[in-house]
């Protein structure tokens, strides 16, 4: 057979000879050589694999019959057998069978048909070892516990090895450990256990120096024929490429792309995660956060300072949840944290009061410092909702209750919430055109001398006279106003709307409006005030406005600049609902106010709550000395009226002295009550004078 494989080429093979299985596996012949005259003679089947023609008598020359390959074979007569091709590209095998009477006798057998198949698969396996050889792709052969016993070259070098050998012993150490994580390399071998095959499995690995890559594995069972596994094939691609493709499109889909923090749809999903896999007593607390009163930051400084607050807002919450949770941004100024309970080691509400806290730390930018606070709404899985579109809108219900309340705190969801929230989207609604259809009225409270008991003005405060719903409160529709964009208008015509009534009253009388913090920060403020006083005629001194505590942390520098506008003008400028927020007595210094207004929170439980009594008298000790008013709200009763009497409270508001009335009721008492008088709440004490 060796001289044959070299030179055959199977392309040259008659189609037909190719086809003739019969005759390549049945036909022997057999041919005769004579021992001295070399002569030879063949029978009619010899005659057909030889390819002689018929007429041609006793053979002579034996050489002609063969090409060239058995010329250059040595003594082919002398040996027992000889493989050889004809000029017809036939395959024959001569063996010889006997010698009688000089002549030998050979069988002549076809061996085409297994020549070429032989061939063909000595091709193929060629061929194959090249593909295995230059594949880029890495192609094993392993044991059924998982020992490489073949590598090809690509898959040796993705493991970082030069060698083969090399790649095979590390395998015979196992492999397990070059999984980054190793609990994967078990979870293939089960799949593939259990089904025979697994596709395209990707995971993490490490190369022989350390370095990590991302691999797609294939690998399927071999089994015999009694299908009895004998071992693994397999291959390696290198999907590193792929997998930082899919890394930065899928990071670039969940990230928010000015914070970097989680977007709604990451942290929307995570929520679901957790309703699924989560359970009873393990459950975790899903917190919205809206940044109070952001929307003037964005109109005051523009958006690349909102952006630049945001920024800052999103890495104090990512330092606070830490490892805890999520954080995302949902859009705008809201956030959201998930937080589950095996990780929280604090109450919620302590949680809650420290993101309140870090948020107010001010937050330098344009050479000044602001700060932030934030309304919190909870909601936790699986008390509030088991679902994550209904955990999320009771967060949202908690959310608003916080806003409607004077936002800058944390609230869990309650039932009862429910209700408000749907009102407040219907009220958002009707209340654009309240102003229009002249829905909204103002109403007045006397506010009263401590020592006179004389009505030295009143605050204007905003009614909603809705058509259906009747008489709606301000501290329910102004927050929505606030919200919708609609204060500067609603406020701007308060100021007039105010201007126009008190002129109409006796000289000594003022009117203290309260003013929005994005009323406030508008930069033509100022020019609206002026211009209510011009159209009205009022004295800017008979002009008081009241600010809260919000307004002036957002901007200290802001708020100098619009407070000595205001001063200016000529009109004054109260610090409303002092004790609420950050009760910062700094603010009462550093800015100069004509008035501040203590809280009817402090009121109302002055007689047992010691730090109340305690912030009343700090405030009025620093109102002595800075020269400020000092105003109690609240007051309701007679016991609270003497104690800040005690105190030394210049100035009262409350229900005792009179509850808030349309401007009509006022301007009929104003006239019959020939002022300034004693109010009759006042005859019944002793009036210590105060400023004396
Ligand atoms: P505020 O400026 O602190 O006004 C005092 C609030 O306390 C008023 O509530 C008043 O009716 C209430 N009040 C006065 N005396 C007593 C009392 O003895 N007991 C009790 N329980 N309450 C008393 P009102 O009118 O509901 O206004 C609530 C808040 O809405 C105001 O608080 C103010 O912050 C805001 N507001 C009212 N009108 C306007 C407005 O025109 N513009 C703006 N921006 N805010 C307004
Ligand atoms: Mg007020
Ligand atoms: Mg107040």
């Amino acid at each position: 057979m060796k001289p044959l494989e070299a030179k055959i080429n199977p392309e040259d093979v008659p189609a037909r000879l190719k086809s003739s299985r019969i005759l390549a596996t049945v036909v022997r012949g057999i041919l005769w050589i004579d021992d001295k005259s070399q002569r030879y003679r063949v029978d009619p089947f010899s005659r057909v694999l030889l390819e002689v023609p018929a007429n041609e008598g006793p053979l002579s020359d034996l050489k002609a019959l063969f090409d060239s390959e058995f010329a250059e074979s040595k003594g082919p007569l002398s040996t027992r057998s000889i493989a050889f091709a004809t000029p017809g590209r036939r395959y024959l095998r001569m063996r010889h069978l006997c010698t009688t009477h000089g002549e030998k006798q050979f069988m002549i057998e076809d061996m085409t048909e297994l020549v070429l198949s032989d061939l063909e698969l000595q091709e193929n396996d060629n061929a194959l070892r090249k593909l295995f050889e230059n594949a880029t792709h890495g192609i094993y052969r392993a044991t059924l516990s998982g020992q490489h016993v073949f590598a090809n070259p690509a898959l040796t070098a993705m493991m970082g090895f030069e060698k083969q050998e090399d790649w095979l012993a590390k395998s015979k150490s196992g492999i397990r450990e070059l999984y980054v994580n190793p609990e994967r390399y078990d979870e293939f071998n089960t799949a593939l256990q259990k089904n025979g095959r697994v596709s395209d499995f990707v995971c993490e690995m490490f190369k022989s120096n350390g370095e990590k890559f991302w691999v797609s594995a294939t690998a399927w069972m071999v089994r015999d024929k009694d299908e009895v596994a004998t071992h693994i094939d397999g291959t390696f691609t290198d999907v590193t490429e792929r997998m930082r493709h899919y890394e930065s499109v899928k990071h670039a889909a969940e990230t928010d792309e000015l914070t970097g923090l989680c977007n709604r749809s990451k942290v929307y999903s995570e929520i679901e995660q957790r309703t699924k896999m989560m359970s009873g007593n393990n459950g975790f607390t899903v917190l919205l956060f809206d940044l109070d009163r952001f929307k003037d930051i964005n109109d005051v400084y523009g958006h690349a300072t909102g952006d630049a607050v945001l920024v800052e807002i999103s890495q104090r919450l990512r330092d606070i949840v830490g490892d805890f949770g999520v954080v995302a941004r949902l859009g705008g100024d809201e956030f959201a944290a998930v937080i589950e309970d095996a990780a929280l080691q604090i109450s919620v509400e302590e949680l809650g009061n420290r993101f309140l806290t870090r948020l107010r730390e001010p937050i330098p930018f344009n050479g000044a410092e602001h700060a932030m606070s934030a309304s919190i709404g909870v909601a936790r899985f699986p008390d509030d909702a088991t679902e994550r579109a209904e955990l999320l809108r009771k967060a949202d219900i908690a959310l608003y209750n916080v806003k409607s309340h004077g936002r800058n705190s944390i609230c869990r969801f309650k039932p009862e919430f429910e209700h408000r929230r749907q009102r407040a989207h219907f009220l958002a609604q009707e209340l654009r055109d309240a102003g229009r259809r002249g829905e909204l009225e103002l109403y007045y409270q006397p506010i009263v001398a401590a020592d006179t008991s004389a009505i030295m003005g009143f605050e204007a405060l905003m009614r909603w006279n809705h058509p259906d719903r009747g008489m709606i409160s301000p501290a329910e529709f102004i927050p929505i106003a606030e919200d919708a964009g609609y204060m500067q208008e609603f406020g701007g015509w308060a100021i007039q709307e105010a201007c126009s009534h008190i002129v109409t009253l006796p000289k000594h009388l003022y009117v203290s409006v309260n003013v929005s913090a994005v009323q406030f920060n508008a930069s033509d403020f100022p020019l609206v005030v002026e211009k209510a006083l011009e159209i009205t005629g009022l004295h800017p001194s008979r002009l008081e406005l009241e600010v809260t505590e919000g307004v002036v942390i957002r901007n200290e520098e802001r708020t100098a600049e619009i407070l000595n506008r205001l001063k200016k003008i000529g009109v004054r400028v109260a610090l409303d609902d002092f004790g609420t927020g950050y009760s910062s007595f700094s603010y009462l210094q550093k800015f100069h106010f004509d008035k501040v207004k203590i809280d009817r929170s402090f009121v109302r439980d002055l007689a047992d709550n010691k730090t109340n009594a305690a912030l009343v008298r700090a405030v009025l000790s620093i109102g002595r000395d800075l020269g400020l008013e000092v105003v109690a709200e609240g007051i309701e009763n007679l016991a609270q009226r003497d104690q800040l009497v005690l105190e030394g409270c210049p100035f009262f508001q409350g229900y005792l002295f009179g509850r808030p009335a349309p401007f009509s009721d006022v301007a009929s008492n104003v006239a019959l009550q020939n002022l300034p008088q004693r109010h009759p709440a006042l005859e019944q004490v002793e009036v210590r004078k105060l400023f004396a």
